[in-house]
């Protein structure tokens, strides 16, 4: 009989053991997306217009049938459509996802179809890595080297000859970009082509540049990881063997990933809640006019306008200036982290529910850090320091092009050693 490939977030043919399952028995396979409304509506032009560029890639090269609706109807019509006893997918750990697929089983059970999880987006799934009493480890280093000691399998084989199932399609949906936004190119081929050209040219470097925006020294693999045109365990067996420190510390930024995933998995409340309660108890400001001056780059604080710009001009920031920008929206504006989070998820085009929630506690000193609140960066020193000639600011910041000296706040929306003592007593309230 034939079988469902439901693809979500593994939007690629090779290295995917789901899809090797759904082949594996007559190789007859329908090969299905649903357009979750759900999901669709609340992401943003980007995340929209990439995932639209990647689902025509696959289109091009299998005849995607596109659906649009809730899963729950969509996948069974398709399934039963397709005479199929199997919808085959890779499991889902996130909380949103994790539901919906207990639904589509249940729905699908209804008609004898079975749901069957093989794999998921991650090298060792969400779950999986426990402490020696079982319970899930709260903080990174502890975790990584647990996370090692696991290790992964290797890639998945090829897949060998599909009869690709065809079937009434909605098609791709379309997003048109806003105009002045530029996005990678999307697609397996794609992220093949940017992760090759980044281990022979940047990779060995990684260690040293990657906290320089200037640079432009880290992989950009995150939009590709999110959609899973590439899948993690085959970025890892690629750094098996590589002895530099680039290699070592790219595998253990791939493990914050899966870091964050598996706190998500745990604890799913902390999708949008304080994964410290305590915050929840300490006095913010209601965001106003200065959330606003946050989001449009107009803060006067040089590096933090520079990445939100960055930000909406590409839907990717460098990960040192994302914390540079989150820090300041909590600690110079005591902003809750809740409300950058929710900007971010709109403009990125790598946002990922986990990684995204994770960063912004992690930065607002209210999640996994093991470091205290009262660390609070300085966005002129962090500019100073990660971005020495201002030529990150100088790109993302035109008037500042000519600047004697770009890292020089202009017009201020705020004090930032006034602030900082601010933040702080606020935390002092909140520990008595
Ligand atoms: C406030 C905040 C929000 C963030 N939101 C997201 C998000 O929505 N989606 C997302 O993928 N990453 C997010 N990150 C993590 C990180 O900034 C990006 O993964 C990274 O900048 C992507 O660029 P890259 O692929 O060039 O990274 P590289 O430096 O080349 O890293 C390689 C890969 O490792 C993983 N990685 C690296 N750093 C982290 C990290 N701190 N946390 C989790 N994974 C990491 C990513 O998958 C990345 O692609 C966030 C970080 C912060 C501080």
């Amino acid at each position: 009989m034939p079988a469902v490939m439901w693809f979500r977030r593994d939007l690629r043919l090779s290295d995917n053991p789901a899809l090797l399952e759904a082949a594996a028995r007559d190789g007859e396979v329908l090969p299905l997306f649903v357009v979750d409304p759900a999901l669709w509506g609340p992401s943003g032009p980007s995340r929209r217009h990439y995932l639209g560029e990647s689902l025509k890639d696959l289109d091009r090269r299998i005849g995607l049938v596109v659906r649009t609706g809730d899963p729950v109807t969509e996948v069974v019509r398709a399934a039963r459509e397709a005479g199929a006893d199997q919808v085959h997918v890779a499991a889902d750990y996130g909380p949103y996802g994790s539901a919906r697929d207990e639904k589509v089983d249940a729905a699908l059970a209804d008609h004898d179809i079975e749901l069957v999880r093989t794999g998921s987006p991650y090298a060792v799934a969400p779950g999986r890595v426990t402490k020696g009493d079982g319970t899930p480890y709260q903080v990174y280093t502890p975790f990584f080297r647990a996370w090692q000691e696991h290790g992964w399998r290797d890639p998945a084989g090829d897949l060998g000859e599909v009869g690709w199932l065809t079937a009434d399609s909605d098609g791709v949906p379309a997003e048109d970009l806003p105009d002045g936004l530029d996005l990678p190119d999307a697609g397996e081929e794609a992220a093949q082509r940017r992760w090759r050209d980044y281990r022979r040219d940047k990779l060995e470097a990684y260690d040293r540049e990657r906290d320089r925006p200037d640079l432009d020294a880290t992989s950009h693999m995150s939009v590709h990881l999110k959609w899973g045109e590439i899948h993690p365990r085959t970025l890892l067996k690629d750094l098996e063997g590589m002895r530099g420190k680039g290699a070592q510390t790219y595998r253990q930024e791939l493990a914050w990933r899966e870091f964050y995933a598996d706190v998500l998995f745990h604890r799913p409340d902390s999708a949008r809640d304080y994964l410290k309660p305590e915050f929840a108890r300490m006095d913010y400001d209601v965001p106003g006019d200065q959330l606003a001056a946050w989001r449009e780059g107009r803060t006067g604080f040089p590096i933090v306008d520079a990445g939100m710009r960055q930000l909406r001009a590409t839907g990717w920031m460098h990960n040192r200036v994302r914390m540079i920008v989150a820090s300041f929206l909590v600690k110079d504006l005591h902003v809750e982290w809740q409300h950058g989070a929710r900007h971010f998820l709109h403009w990125l085009v790598d946002g990922d529910l986990a990684s995204n929630q994770h960063g912004w506690q992690w930065t607002a000193g209210c999640g996994t850090d093991a470091a205290p609140y009262f660390r609070v960066f300085n966005p002129v020193t962090q500019g100073k320091k990660f971005d020495p000639d201002g030529a990150y600011i100088r790109r993302w910041v035109p008037e500042l092009r000519d600047a004697a000296d770009p890292h020089e706040p202009v017009d201020p929306i705020v004090d930032h050693a006034e602030e900082r003592v601010e933040a702080l007593a606020r935390y002092e309230r909140i520990r008595r």
